[in-house]
């Protein structure tokens, strides 16, 4: 049986080093500082931002929260983004997705400072995550690398198959695991065979959207398997892009779904924010 990779233990791992580094700026007179802005009613965007809005206050984050009504126009919300890019008090900028129709959500990630720009949305660091020198990574890539590092894969000349080429998880991912060394190959809805190429993995992160999409059958013996899917089924139950109990019977490790990447996305903007104050107090003391 695979080891179980322990998302909420890395994640309380941690968020306990982050409220520690929280402290010691706490001492230099700095409290990071975390805006989050909610536009319209989204059930689901109401929860996610209110998650975020308890863990900055566990680690002692300052949580700035702006909620939007649904019909707020692009003007006014690009206007809100201005004054949060110039209040020293905010270190991270968060605009919760989706927005409304009326708002162009290129437009608003791209009005973001790439200096607050605490999600790894913009262009500029997009660009900067490309050539290998990343400011802010995008935050459930960067938990996939941090479950991985804390359970001890090293990925230099491992071959890792990414499966979903999206720009929040799937590109960023392979991007971050080519510059840990690894051959990387990203599928998506249009890849031929794609067992064949699950089956050559040492390393398999799935980022999909469809319930147990890859088969436990597919799975090398003994590779290291990362479930980012989040796939509602039925009423309550959530199940990942995995079919977990078969894969489970060939990983050397896996993911749960829940408890595997879930916990681990919230941690890094956190993290990301904190270490946006470290260096904007770096900056002022220059
Ligand atoms: P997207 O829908 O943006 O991307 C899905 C990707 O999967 C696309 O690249 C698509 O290919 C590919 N794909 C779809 N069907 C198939 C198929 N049959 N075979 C191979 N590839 C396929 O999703 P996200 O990247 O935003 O999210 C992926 C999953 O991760 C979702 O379940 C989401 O809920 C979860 N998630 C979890 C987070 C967490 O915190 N744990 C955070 C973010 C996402 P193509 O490009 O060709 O269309």
């Amino acid at each position: 049986m695979a080891q179980i990779i322990d998302g909420k233990a890395i994640a309380a791992k941690i968020r306990g080093e982050i409220a520690n580094d929280v402290k010691i700026l706490a001492g230099q007179g700095i409290q990071p500082g975390l805006a989050v802005v909610l536009v319209g009613e989204d059930p689901a965007s109401k929860v996610y931002v209110s998650m975020k809005e308890k863990a900055c206050q566990d680690v002692g984050i300052f949580s700035d929260e702006h909620k939007l009504p649904a019909e707020t126009s692009e003007t006014d919300l690009l206007a809100l983004i201005d004054k949060l890019n110039r209040d020293p008090r905010i270190h991270g900028i968060l605009v919760q997705l989706p927005l409304p129709k009326q708002i162009d959500t290129e437009k608003v990630l791209e009005a973001i400072s790439p200096t607050k720009d605490v999600d790894g949305f913009h262009p500029y660091n997009v660009g900067r995550l490309v050539v290998g020198k990343p400011l802010f990574q995008p935050c459930t890539p960067y938990g996939v690398m941090i479950m991985l590092k804390e359970t001890g894969v090293d990925l230099k000349g491992k071959d890792v198959v990414v499966v979903g080429r999206s720009n929040i998880v799937g590109k960023p991912v392979a991007l971050m695991c080519l510059q840990q060394h690894a051959t990387v190959t990203i599928c998506h809805s249009r890849t031929r065979d794609l067992a064949a190429k699950v089956g050559q993995a040492d390393v398999v992160i799935a980022a999909v959207g469809v319930p147990e999409m890859i088969k436990g059958e597919w799975v090398k013996p003994g590779a290291v398997v990362i479930d980012v899917g989040v796939n509602r089924v039925g009423d309550r139950k959530l199940v990942g892009d995995v079919e977990y109990a078969a894969a489970s019977e060939r990983a050397a490790a896996i993911t749960p779904v829940p408890g595997g990447v879930g916990p681990m996305t919230i941690t890094m903007l956190l993290y990301n924010t904190v270490e946006s104050a470290k260096r904007q107090a770096i900056g002022n003391r220059q």
